[in-house]
């Protein structure tokens, strides 16, 4: 068996930087992806050139239960700090617009940056690493029985992600992890998902497919602004 002070379940976005994280702070750290390398959904992203961050992010875009959450995040770690770190690795970017920076190349690169900070934090990574079990020991150390082993630490950190895009490793872990630790989970909702039209509707935009306009979505006394796409097969937003 072998003990850290950190176990991390998932090598997605959440996953590296909260190892890195904690590998800065001297913690010593083991992130276990069970897929056959990390940050597949980054490389996906914003099209296969990451739309990494928004300059104009702000607590007021995000609709939470917690509103808290979002204020005390962004004020200890803020856009600003995440393009800090994107220029330190010499990636090059641009605004496309809105605020949103992408990555002049690829994705790759903000995968390559996360790996390169998590190796210099000394975070080992297990991929292809499925977990059997996991269990609270009675030392209170959590306990990972994986297909590479068995390992313990001190705090376990869940970074499974959502149940969106399965082919990219996603799973209903998470959830399940939290319901055996006795969590309540909230009713999964989908989130970011394109809406799907049929019928009339669908007819009717059917020659708009491929146009982007700048509209005003409003629900529940909430208001956003952005690009909607026409699709051929309903709605979605722009990449
Ligand atoms: C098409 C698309 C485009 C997007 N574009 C953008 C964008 O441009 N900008 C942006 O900010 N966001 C974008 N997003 C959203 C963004 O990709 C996600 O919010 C983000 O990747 C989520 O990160 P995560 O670490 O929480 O989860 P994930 O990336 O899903 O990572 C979870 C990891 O856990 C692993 N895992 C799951 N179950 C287990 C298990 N049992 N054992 C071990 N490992 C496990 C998975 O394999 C995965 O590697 C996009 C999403 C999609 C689908």
């Amino acid at each position: 068996m072998e003990q850290f002070d950190v176990l991390v379940i998932g090598g997605g976005a959440a996953g590296l930087f909260c190892a890195l994280t904690a590998g800065q702070r001297g913690r010593r750290v083991l992130v276990v992806e069970h897929a056959n390398r990390v940050g597949k959904k980054i490389l996906m992203s914003g099209g296969g050139r990451c739309n990494f961050t928004n300059t104009g992010t702000s607590p007021a875009n995000y609709l939470s239960a917690n509103p808290h959450f979002c204020k005390s995040a962004l004020a200890r770690y803020s856009p600003a700090h995440f393009v800090e770190l994107v220029e330190r690795h010499g990636i090059a970017y641009h605004e496309k617009e809105l605020g949103q920076l992408f990555c002049d190349d690829s994705s790759k690169q903000i995968v390559r940056m996360l790996l390169d900070e998590c190796d210099a934090a000394g975070v080992r990574i297990a991929t292809g690493c499925g977990i059997e079990q996991v269990t609270r020991r009675e030392d209170g150390l959590f306990g990972l029985q994986t297909a590479h082993g068995l390992f313990a630490g001190a705090s376990l950190v869940v970074a499974s992600g959502g149940l969106s895009i399965p082919s990219m490793g996603a799973s209903g872990f998470g959830y399940d992890l939290a319901r055996q630790f006795g969590h309540r989970v909230l009713p999964l909702r989908a989130g970011l998902v394109p809406l799907t039209l049929s019928g009339t509707h669908q007819a009717r935009l059917a020659d708009l497919s491929g146009v982007a306009l700048p509209v005003e979505a409003r629900c529940n006394g909430v208001r956003f602004s952005n690009q909607m796409l026409v699709t051929h097969r309903g709605l979605s937003g722009p990449s």
